[in-house]
């Protein structure tokens, strides 16, 4: 089993919380409130062994300072490193940081990184559906085959920490810009997927996947299935969203449903094997 969202931060950065909120927007407006859950590699680790989970991808989430980009990504490469294949490692780019966050996001891919995200970017101040912002590094992610992992904003509902305005146009026309690239939704997309009903959308959405992470959070049990009904289980991605949910709320969940045993698989971990390629490892 594969769980294809989860975070993961340094213990420097956990005891001296105050101290980095400073320097970066993101983990101010993420972690303002005091009960605020993170996660070492560690626990994580603990936690998936506890849940018979496999693998995880580990994220970063969308830094708007590069400095503590370079330094979780680091982190995040290295805990995979010393994982022996648990944690499969995604870092974070920041776009804002013109020159040196394509650096930088080289140094990771070249460093093991699997894929980048999660790129959240409201926190991180840039416009997603602009073509020249997002091209060097859907360029990078092109030749590597690897996949882009985007925070997903509903463009109705409550309000909550990073809910963000990353919303299913805005998506749209990203996607429509680099048909060549394999993107991972957040959070079912927004919604995005029921639009995948419009036959041309569907047939720009074909290198689209979806997670489920998050789920309780934002809708009701019925989601996995009315996904099921207009989504191929091709393009569902089993996530949790781990510290902020226990991986085993969305798996209950999903047992809970009488989903077959094929569209199981994929979802658990086959069509994470195909984007990550790993079954040629
Ligand atoms: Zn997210």
């Amino acid at each position: 089993m594969i769980d294809f969202h989860t975070h993961i931060l340094p213990l420097e950065i956990i005891n001296n919380l105050e101290k980095y909120t400073e320097k970066d927007t993101t983990l101010k407006s993420l972690f303002q409130k005091p009960n605020s859950k993170f996660s070492t590699a560690e626990f994580l680790c603990e936690k998936m062994n506890e849940h018979q989970i496999n693998q995880s991808v580990v994220l970063g989430m969308g830094w708007s300072d590069s400095g503590l980009n370079s330094f979780v990504n680091d982190y995040i490469l290295d805990s995979a490193k010393n994982s022996l294949g648990k944690l499969i490692p995604f870092t974070g780019i920041n776009p804002t940081d013109v020159k040196s966050g394509i650096n930088e996001a080289i140094r990771c891919i070249e460093s093991g990184s699997k894929g980048f995200g999660e790129i959240h970017c409201d926190f991180q101040n840039f416009n997603i559906t602009d073509k020249n912002i997002m091209a060097p590094y859907m360029e990078i992610l092109e030749d590597y085959k690897l996949p882009i992992v985007i925070h997903a904003s509903e463009p109705v509902g409550h309000m909550y920490p990073g809910k963000g305005l990353t919303t299913p146009n805005k998506l749209v026309k990203t996607i429509e810009d680099f048909p060549n690239n394999n993107f991972v939704l957040s959070h079912w997309g927004g919604g995005l997927f029921f639009y995948e009903l419009m036959p041309e959308i569907s047939r720009s959405l074909k290198k689209v996947y979806y997670d489920c992470s998050a789920s309780p959070f934002l809708y009701d049990n019925k989601i996995y299935e009315v996904a099921l009904k207009i989504l191929d289980s091709t393009k569902i991605l089993f996530g949790s969203d781990f510290p902020l949910i226990d991986p085993s709320r969305i798996t209950d969940d999903i047992e809970k449903l009488s989903i077959d045993q094929k569209a199981l698989d994929d979802i658990y971990w086959k069509n994470a094997f195909n984007i990550l390629n790993l079954s040629n490892e």
